[in-house]
């Protein structure tokens, strides 16, 4: 089940939520959806995926060798436009927050950072459709 739900995750080209998942794997026969939040969440214990706060759905990890172990430091940049999402982990920008935190005496145990926005070939295509509606005689 972890595997088969870990390849649909691989293959989406969005972040999936439960229902998503749930949905997918209907047409291979019945699931019940305890068991898959299970797999889900350990999953995400083993570092392979990672749930979006914001939107409350899943990515597989796309991190090389999966050394994040990033539930730490795991940012994503979500498009608005396509659904692509990108991960990103930069130890400066942990300690940074770590230290913010620090400062007002808050124990810090999980950092989101989730930006939305456009990927870059979706700003292209805004770019140019922009200059298209400005050109014409
Ligand atoms: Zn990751
Ligand atoms: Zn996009």
């Amino acid at each position: 089940m972890q595997t088969r739900i870990r390849d649909l995750l691989e293959r989406a080209q969005k972040p999936l939520s439960a229902y998503d998942v749930i949905d997918a794997l209907r047409e291979h026969g019945r699931v019940a959806p305890p068991t898959v939040y299970r797999a889900l969440q350990k999953l995400i214990d083993e570092g392979l995926a990672h749930r979006l706060e914001t939107r409350n759905a899943y990515v597989a990890c796309r991190d090389e060798g999966h050394a994040c172990g990033h539930r730490h430091r795991a940012g994503f940049m979500i498009c608005r436009a396509c659904g692509r999402t990108l991960e990103f982990g930069d130890a400066e920008i942990e300690s940074l927050l770590s230290r913010a935190a620090a400062r007002s005496g808050f124990s810090a145990e999980r950092v989101a950072i989730e930006i939305q926005g456009l990927c870059a070939s979706c700003a292209e295509e805004d770019a140019s459709s922009a200059d298209a509606e400005q050109g014409g005689p």
